[in-house]
């Protein structure tokens, strides 16, 4: 038996990034992964030759945990122009993203993309994300959703429906902005201050960069925990017991438990649920020179129509070339309309092409080939502000603690510091 052992259960960018913090510190560690891979919900997979990942997901540079984790040089990234494309009627109209660039999102304003008086009622926020200190706390909660917020600032109907809608429905897999204004504000911060972008070899290599600052052997993949229990009589000799879904079992004095909301349920049921933001990404081939040009630059494209299924659309090698042979181009539409990820593959992607027969024309979308249809059932913890307040607390006591997005926020920068944080409370047990 190791008096001081450390079980981290599960392998995505919580569990690992939890590995990496023990590591550093000289905690004894070993992290149990259910399945044949690592990085969870991170994760690319070639198709054809073509780089497919895991559901539509794009890095944001400013996030704060990136710092001493991740080698964004190593990275190779490739970035999204700021702003968007909001289809609307019929034509794409561009839209400076007056969160990262005020003076141009007020020009965009004057030249009708937006109303200027729009353009003033957001400076603030805009002003607040570039530059204000409070809005880059990812654990705070305001006790209101984005949608209140923008209302409070008397940002029009219009412009919420059309522009923050499908761009904010895509980052939190919810088309109801009805995600806690904090959640929504340390976004517009990320934005402000830093560039979305895709590493060169796909969203799968900031894993890889994770697991490669880790030893292998700390490491039991296709483990899947079953069941922990404690041992011991009193909280100074608690210890744990943790049983496997093959019936091992490991000892441990202390545990982080880095899964998602409905994993860490099953091993603690007396854990809130919560509610999940489902998506399904199509991503469709054609031959480069067939692209449609608004798909030519590396931009997203969103529905502003709110007519659906496809929420926002983008071609992923107009950002990264390598995603898809020479030649080759592809197409990222993605859903999050509830009713539309009822419909079988074969109805949502007729449905997806209609829509986009609508955008580019019946001729243009005619040699679309499906190359793939991923649907990710779990994949964002709803964040509304209900949501936040029914947060479990990371220090469950007894030396248990919970890491995970669904503790602190909803996106890789929140799994990874829930990671730190439980790496360095059973560090400071050990010390
Ligand atoms: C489609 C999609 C788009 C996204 N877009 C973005 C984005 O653009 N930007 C952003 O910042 N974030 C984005 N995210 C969110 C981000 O990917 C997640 O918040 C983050 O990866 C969650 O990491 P995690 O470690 O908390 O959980 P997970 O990644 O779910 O990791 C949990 C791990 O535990 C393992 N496991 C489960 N049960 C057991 C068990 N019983 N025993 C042992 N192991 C177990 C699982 O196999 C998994 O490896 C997106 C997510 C999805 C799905």
């Amino acid at each position: 038996m190791e008096p001081n052992k450390v079980l981290i259960i599960g392998g995505g960018v919580a569990g690992l990034c939890a590995a990496i913090h023990c590591e550093r510190q000289g905690v004894d560690w070993l992290l149990l992964e259910a399945s044949d891979r690592l990085g969870g919900r991170v994760g690319s997979r070639m198709i054809d030759g073509c780089r497919i990942d895991r559901g539509f997901a794009v890095l944001l540079t400013a996030y704060p945990e990136l710092r001493g984790m991740i080698d964004l040089e190593q990275l190779d990234l490739r970035t999204f122009q700021s702003g968007a494309r909001i289809q609307r009627g019929g034509a794409f109209i561009r839209v400076a993203n007056p969160l990262r660039h005020p003076i141009r999102g007020v020009i965009s304003a004057l030249t009708g993309s937006i109303g200027v008086i729009d353009a003033f009622r957001i400076l603030p926020i805009a002003m607040r994300a570039a530059f204000g200190r409070s809005v880059i706390d990812p654990d705070a909660s305001h006790g209101f959703s984005a949608r209140d917020l923008l209302r409070q600032m008397k940002v029009s109907e219009q412009l919420i429906d059309q522009f923050f809608r499908p761009f904010f429905g895509g980052i939190f897999l919810d088309g109801s902005l009805g995600a806690d204004a904090a959640a929504f504000e340390f976004r517009l911060a990320m934005f402000a201050r830093g560039i979305a972008a895709l590493p060169n070899e796909g969203m799968g290599a900031i894993a890889q960069q994770l697991i490669a600052q880790i030893p292998n052997e700390r490491i039991r993949m296709a483990t899947a925990v079953r069941e922990i229990k404690r041992i011991g009589e009193d909280t100074t000799s608690t210890r744990w017991c943790v049983t496997t879904n093959v019936g091992q079992t490991y000892e441990a004095s202390a545990i982080i438990i880095a899964l998602d909301a409905d994993g860490a349920r099953s091993l603690l049921p007396s854990l809130p649920s919560r509610a999940w933001c489902s998506t399904a990404a199509i991503t469709w081939r054609v031959e480069a020179e067939k692209l449609p040009s608004a798909l030519r630059e590396p931009i997203l494209l969103l529905d502003g129509d709110g007519d659906g299924p496809v929420n926002h659309l983008c071609s992923p090698t107009s950002v990264v070339a390598g995603y898809a042979p020479q030649g080759t181009s592809l197409i990222s539409g993605n859903v999050i309309d509830p009713v539309a990820l009822k419909l079988s593959d074969e109805e949502l992607e007729r449905s997806a092409r209609a829509q986009m027969a609508k955008w580019f024309s019946v001729e243009a979308t005619r040699e679309w080939k499906v190359v793939c249809i991923d649907r990710i059932q779990q994949a964002l913890p709803r964040q509304h502000p209900q949501d936040f307040e029914a947060r479990p607390k990371m220090d469950q006591g007894d030396r248990l603690f919970l890491a995970g997005d669904h503790v602190t926020d909803g996106s890789i920068n929140g799994a990874m510091r829930s990671g730190r944080i439980a790496a360095d409370a059973v560090s400071a047990l050990h010390r």
